[in-house]
């Protein structure tokens, strides 16, 4: 199968570099465009990323040379180039948005990691074990952007990837009240201990605009497609405290949920380990195995151990128990810049290539 082209909007960055190891032999997508802000552009991507190389695993040789181009100034030569791009810019996000439309309107279709498009109506937010059915909007949304090809799709914050699924798993009993803590690791800000020693030994309780976007997204995601646009859940209300710990990657959330329909502990935990994921995100080359999994001991899920489950793209949960003031307890955790960037997006590109919404 010829593969499809793909380029890498940000691709210097933390969430860039994850894109670019996990994508090295991909057996659909071969990434040939890199692309960044004036400051790396022109260079070579291995000057470009030089110290900023983040990985454990080197950088792969065959991106060593190739030469950076400009978001901006490069918008057509990069659209004409390939047949879709990831986004991982960090910049403002009236300037992010602009972006992923220029693309969007020039045919080139955005799967984007960025919160600037995540609550346009007819944007479709996605995980894919969860809400595929969110991307019947994507034919209004380019009605309105006037393409036939281009659109945008984007993955939620990182922040939800762990609790949304878990919670997911006991839906049909009509969630009600969720109290969430985050505990999120330094790379979800772009961030190592070298370029952040501040955080050996440290904990820092905000992290700016998390809890928003921790109480919003998920009634996105539960939300209805009507009249085209995602209306929220409004049924469901969160409350969230989200803070930054000494951990090099993997987000953390301990979680409190009242249902319509009360639960024990023992149900949930069925639920958990029966979980059926979207007929549309199964089988594709980054489909984790088993999507869900349940640790009975009670020191699990921990950092260290479990977030590479599934190459980094399983929830793990435990802790599951009776709570006082709401129906049940549990802490679940996933990796962030695999489950809850790069790889969420990367399994929400394979699910549009397949389903026909990405075409070369
Ligand atoms: P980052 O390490 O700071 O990387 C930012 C990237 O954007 C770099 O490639 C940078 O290029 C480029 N950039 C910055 N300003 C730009 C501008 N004005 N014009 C064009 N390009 C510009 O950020 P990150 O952690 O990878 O995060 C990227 C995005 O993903 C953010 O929106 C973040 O919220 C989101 N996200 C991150 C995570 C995570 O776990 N890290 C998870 C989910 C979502 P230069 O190197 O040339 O400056």
């Amino acid at each position: 199968m010829e593969k499809y082209k793909v380029g890498i909007l940000g691709a210097t960055g933390t969430v860039g570099q994850k894109f670019i190891t996990l994508l090295e032999n991909h057996p659909w997508f071969d990434v040939t465009v890199l692309a960044a802000s004036s400051n790396s552009s022109g260079k070579k991507f291995k000057d470009a990323v030089n110290k900023k190389w983040a990985e454990e695993k080197t950088l792969p040789a065959k991106y060593e040379n190739i030469t950076v181009l400009d978001v901006e100034k490069d918008v057509e030569k990069i659209a004409g180039e390939v047949d879709f791009v990831f986004c991982a810019l960090g910049c403002e996000k009236e300037k992010i948005k602009k972006i992923e439309e220029m693309y969007a309107k020039l045919e080139c279709p955005v799967i984007s990691n960025n919160s600037a498009n995540r609550m346009s109506g007819d944007v479709p937010m996605i995980i894919p074990e969860i809400n595929a059915d969110h991307l019947d909007i994507i034919p209004h949304q380019m009605s309105r952007l006037g393409t036939k090809k281009g659109f945008i799709a984007v993955k939620s914050n990182c922040s939800i990837q762990c609790y949304v699924p878990a919670i997911h798993a006991a839906f049909e009993n009509a969630v009600k009240d969720v109290l969430v803590c985050t505990y999120q690791a330094i790379s979800g800000a772009g961030r190592t201990f070298k370029t952040w020693p501040e955080m050996v030994d440290n904990i820092i309780p905000y992290i700016s605009g998390e809890e928003e976007k921790s109480e919003i997204e998920p009634l996105k995601i539960w939300g209805k497609i009507e009249n085209g646009k995602i209306n929220l859940n409004k049924n469901i209300n969160i409350t969230s405290q989200c803070v930054r710990v000494p951990v090099s990657n993997g987000h953390t959330a301990a979680v409190f949920v009242s249902f319509e329909k009360k639960i024990s502990p023992s149900e949930f935990i069925k639920k958990l380990e029966n979980f059926k994921v979207h007929e549309k995100s199964k089988d594709l080359p980054s489909s984790p195995k088993k999507f869900i999994h349940y640790f009975a001991d009670e020191d699990r899920p921990q950092i260290k151990l479990d977030r590479n489950l599934e190459k980094g793209m399983g929830v793990s949960v435990g802790r599951v128990r009776e709570d006082k003031q709401y129906d049940i307890k549990f802490i679940c955790m996933s990796h962030n810049t695999v489950r809850g960037a790069a790889g969420g997006a990367i399994l929400l590109a394979e699910m549009l290539c397949r389903e026909g919404y990405i075409y070369k």
